[in-house]
């Protein structure tokens, strides 16, 4: 069969170079937008309330990637596109509304709901910390296809209207996912570590950056195996899964940082669908 070059080069732009299916997008507060970009646009830079944006690639298409804030309000809302020649323009999308669940839990170490005065330096210090890494940014290429890190079960969803011991705190920003303290930590994806130590209410934590402001968080673990600086490879362990910090037992929290914001892991793990239905069947 005689082939000619030009069917050959067809046949190369047609074959996928790796194709992803996650995320998947969800227009809710705490959700993820995907925007459609054409060619001249993924050369671009994009911002959502003045945070720049991350560029992905699902199912051989380029995305822009919009985290939206938990606190965000229903209703039409743009991302501000810059071309090479500086010239701006907009893409809109909605948010739609969405309610989350309240939880009420119970902490065994009281300090840890209600800290005592000296223990504000550190937190406000920690604070500072977590603010920087949070807008961390590096202009590396972004892999958005993620692995789970720990197996076991899901003993909390994000987003949830949290009460400790009965008083208000801040919604959840992770996804919890409960196994036996030692259990090892995979890394959701390749990545370079840019944070890690003992915090006070996460315990023994660490920041991944996966490019372009797509970072990972892995709290209340019991070692930590990593150090800022080290290039992780997917699915390599950062180390072992704990109880450190405010917590009612042994499980990992995975929180998810797009554009500086907290995000429903879920969306990036659409693998854990099975053990998140087993989750709501079971907290209806
Ligand atoms: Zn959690």
């Amino acid at each position: 069969m005689k082939i000619s070059a030009y069917s050959l080069l067809a046949l190369l732009l047609i074959l996928p170079v790796t194709t992803f299916s996650s995320p998947n997008a969800d227009p809710v507060p705490g959700g993820i937008v995907l925007l459609p970009l054409n060619n001249e646009q993924v050369a671009s830079s994009a911002r959502y309330k003045n945070k720049k944006l991350a560029i992905i690639q699902k199912n051989n298409a380029r995305y822009l990637l919009v985290g939206l804030p938990l606190n965000s309000k229903p209703g039409k809302q743009s991302v501000t596109i810059k071309n090479k020649r500086g010239e701006k323009h907009q893409i809109n999308f909605e948010i739609k509304p969405k309610t989350y669940k309240a939880q009420y839990l119970t902490i065994k170490n009281k300090r840890k709901v209600n800290p005592y005065a000296k223990d504000m330096d550190r937190i406000l210090s920690e604070k500072k910390r977590k603010t920087q890494a949070r807008k961390y940014w590096s202009a590396n290429w972004v892999n958005a296809n993620f692995t789970v890190p720990v197996d076991g079960r899901i003993s909390s969803i994000f987003g949830l209207r949290r009460f400790f011991n009965n008083q208000a705190r801040r919604p959840h920003s992770g996804l919890d996912i409960a196994a036996p303290e030692g259990t090892p930590i995979k890394a959701v994806e390749s990545g370079t570590v840019i944070e890690s130590g003992d915090f006070f209410f996460s315990g023994n934590m660490v920041y991944l950056d996966h490019g372009q402001g797509l970072i990972s968080l892995y709290a209340h673990m019991n070692t930590i195996n990593v150090k800022p600086g080290d290039k992780i490879d997917k699915g390599q362990i950062l180390g072992t899964v704990g109880e450190t910090g405010r917590v009612t037992g042994p499980h990992l929290h995975l929180a998810i940082i797009a554009n500086q914001t907290l995000v429903d892991p879920l969306l990036f793990l659409p693998q854990l669908s099975d053990k998140a239905n087993a989750y709501f069947n079971a907290n209806k």
